[in-house]
């Protein structure tokens, strides 16, 4: 399916002049909060308006959405406001009851993009439909179960399709609730550039504040749009409180984005010069991240050397590194004189950081 003709035509012929925006509460509490929150976001940017009907929650005991009523209030929404709607499906009566009240945009969310039953279940469910499908990617860092979810759709003859790049969860603490995999997403992009691809910085920040500049990444890197929490009272929402933006703060962060369009050669070569930059960030932030994690284990070594009063420095087991990081990075066109460098550097360091434990 790769390059394949019309995946990308849903979003082409919408031809607008922005990234898509999907934007609205995290989930649908009252009709009142359904309608308000839509009327204050029709001028806008927003393309659909979205609300959870039916709530994936991590824990029992917390709020599960208030059911297919919800239907009925975003259909209020289209009528009223002309925005168009979208909500998440995760069953087969899901997609019933949302293709029966003419949701135009159903997303399929992280929890159940896990589970090859329950996607092939809301696949045989769509069949042959024209509603646009986005997945969300699994809560774990699998490409391929990623991919597996869109292939199942596009087997069903299922064309309007899209993914979500929400965030991965993980054992470690970290900023981010769900932390981005921006290199997974770009191989996803590489290996399929006619599939839309949009951002959802609510999930993966879990924090209003960090919005901006995660959005402000993605469109550096070509996303194709972004799905925004918003809610009329955030602070009071009855689920993703802390990640749900206002209706006006979402309009001054679509105001203050930087927006790269591709009108002439000039503004291609900053686009692409701009993307390379993005790539290149997020790889040396990766390259940081990792080489933090490997001085941690190395203070590890530190404690198991000290226990048994052995030297810091075991020239045996360095040669061995060596070795093998010269033949590694042969393969990828990496030069000895610079993989000599870079380890020695890295050596030393590790090195500095086992004396300080030994010494105490
Ligand atoms: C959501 O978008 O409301 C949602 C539950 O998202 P996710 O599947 O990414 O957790
Ligand atoms: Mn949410």
């Amino acid at each position: 399916m790769e390059n394949s003709a019309g995946l990308r035509t849903w979003l082409d012929k919408m031809n607008l002049d922005h990234p898509l925006v999907i934007a609205g509460p995290c989930s649908a509490e009252t009709e009142e909060q359904v309608l308000k929150i839509a009327h204050e976001l029709k001028d806008s940017d927003v393309n659909y308006y979205r609300a959870g009907i039916w709530k994936p929650r991590t824990r029992p005991g917390n709020f599960e959405g208030v059911g297919a009523i919800g239907l009925e209030w975003l259909k209020k929404v289209k009528e009223e406001t002309g925005l168009k709607t979208a909500t998440e499906v995760a069953n087969r009566a899901h997609v019933e009851l949302a293709l029966e009240n003419d949701v135009d945009l159903l997303w399929i969310g992280a929890r159940s993009t896990v589970s090859p039953f329950i996607i092939q279940e809301i696949a045989d469910a769509l069949e042959g439909t024209d509603k646009i499908v986005l997945v969300k990617n699994p809560v774990n860092p699998d490409l391929s179960l990623w991919l597996g979810g869109v292939e199942r759709l596009y087997s069903k003859n299922i064309k309007n399709l899209g993914v979500i790049h929400r965030g991965f969860s993980t054992y470690e603490k970290s900023k981010y609730r769900n932390n981005p995999e921006w290199q997974l997403a770009i191989e996803l992009q590489n290996k399929f550039p006619d599939l839309p691809l949009i951002l959802d910085p609510s999930h993966i920040t879990g924090n209003r504040e960090m919005i901006f500049d995660v959005s402000q990444t993605a469109l550096d890197l070509n996303y194709d749009g972004l799905m925004i929490e918003t809610h009329n009272n955030p602070d009071k929402a009855w689920s993703d409180a802390a990640q749900q933006v206002t209706p006006e703060s979402l309009k001054q962060i679509m105001r203050d984005l930087k927006i790269r369009k591709e009108t002439d050669e000039e503004a291609d070569y900053n686009n692409k010069l701009t993307n390379c930059r993005a790539q290149i960030d997020v790889i040396d932030n990766s390259l940081v991240e990792m080489l933090g994690k490997r001085m941690k284990v190395s203070d590890e070594i530190g404690k198991l050397k000290k226990s048994r009063n052995v030297a810091v420095l075991q020239s045996k087991r360095w040669n061995e590194i060596l070795g093998k990081m010269i033949m590694d990075g042969e393969e990828k066109g990496l030069s000895e004189e610079f993989i000599l460098r870079i380890f020695k550097a890295i050596h030393q360091e590790s090195i500095n950081h086992q004396e300080k434990v030994v010494k105490g």
